[in-house]
């Protein structure tokens, strides 16, 4: 059981629990809600689905992974809490899992097919649908601070490469080399990907390919106490990823969408569909258009569209009234969610 104490609002005395593995760890007495808190404010945040099973998890690795989601999200739930906005609360969260070697973000990036690190994010505020988002850059150490300042400081909604990276320098963002971004189990990681694919021309390698090697962005979503939504996304991408490819995480629509009249998406999954299938903006138009709950849009654009196509993932979802859902088609997704003054939840596997 893991009691939290928020920051010091001393509105309301708050007990959190840990929600690993479908088992609720609740704390013994009610959570006090807030009298005057009448916004519900909420978060949610992702590091990645994919094949992801108890068998093939150790307690050891299991630790370390429910203690930095619970980081992450205590990190962006402390500012909603306070009143800060939804997009402060959804880059707190992804900075913190960017600077982990758990997670395929910034410093645990994976390796593309040349043996080198290239990274994506983008950004979007559901108030005023302003988005940034920044594709294959490889010496900025926090993409999603990057995408943030391309949607605040540029004319631009995404930029690339060297172009990206000049930008980054402009607005006085960290850069590092690309070795920062060296981890031994990514390294790993890529010879057992080249080794499975064997000839990188074979499509069909690719496509039988070990679902792991597809997997690991993080991502956060957020409604804030004004009502505002938010959503963020930021990966390596696909491990072994040629020709300086591009998967959904950066695209506004795909991996990453918010609008304050529906809802805010974070993606994480096999890009290629996501991005034929507007994963994220979907999910909210469906709600939007068809007055769906977040239940119904989610679930059925990932279980009824997007896997009968071929798409494996899953994404987190937070509705224009703090509702959060997070579903996925694949065996795990490492994930966690703090609804309003409730508990603390963390999840990793599919039960
Ligand atoms: N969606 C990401 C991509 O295709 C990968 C992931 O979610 O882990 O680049």
């Amino acid at each position: 059981m893991k009691h939290l104490k928020l920051p010091t609002t001393a509105r309301s005395l708050l007990v959190s629990a840990v929600l690993v593995s479908g088992a609720a760890l609740l704390a013994p007495n009610a959570h006090a809600q807030d009298a005057n808190d009448t916004a519900k404010f909420s978060i949610a945040i992702h590091g990645g689905a994919g094949t992801i099973t108890r068998e093939s998890m150790t307690p050891e690795r299991e630790r370390a992974y429910t203690a930095k989601l619970t980081e992450a999200i205590n990190a962006g739930h402390a500012v909603l809490a306070k009143g800060g906005t939804s997009m402060d609360a959804v880059v707190v969260a992804v900075q913190i899992m960017e600077d982990s070697p758990l997670f395929n973000s910034g410093r645990g990036a994976v390796y593309n097919w040349d043996g080198i690190h290239e990274l994506d994010a983008s950004i979007m505020n559901g108030a005023t649908r302003e988005a940034g988002a920044v594709a294959s850059v490889k010496t900025v150490k926090s993409p999603i601070a990057l995408a943030r300042k391309i949607m605040e400081e540029s004319v631009h909604v995404m930029l690339s490469g060297e172009g990206a990276e000049t930008f980054a320098q402009e607005q006085g963002l960290e850069l590092v080399d690309n070795s920062y971004f060296n981890t031994e189990w990514r390294y790993e990681s890529l010879q057992r990907m080249k080794k499975q694919v064997g000839n990188p021309q074979d499509k069909q390698a690719w496509a039988t390919m070990d679902d792991n090697f597809k997997y690991g962005t993080v991502g956060a979503v957020a409604r804030d106490k004004h009502g505002n939504l938010a959503a963020a996304t930021s990966t390596g991408g696909m491990t072994g990823k040629r020709y300086g490819r591009v998967g959904d995480s950066p695209i506004i629509g795909a991996g990453t969408w918010a609008d304050n009249a529906s809802c805010a998406v974070s993606a994480t999954g096999h890009g290629e569909y996501f991005i034929r299938y507007q994963v994220a903006a979907d999910i909210c138009s469906r709600m939007k258009y068809q007055q769906l709950d977040v239940v119904t849009a989610g679930d059925t654009v990932i279980h009824d569209v997007l896997l009968p196509a071929g798409g494996t993932g899953g994404v987190i979802i937070v509705d224009k009234d703090g509702n959060v859902h997070m579903p996925f088609n694949t065996e795990g997704m490492y994930r966690a969610k703090r609804v309003a003054n409730q508990p603390v939840e963390v999840a990793i596997y599919n039960d």
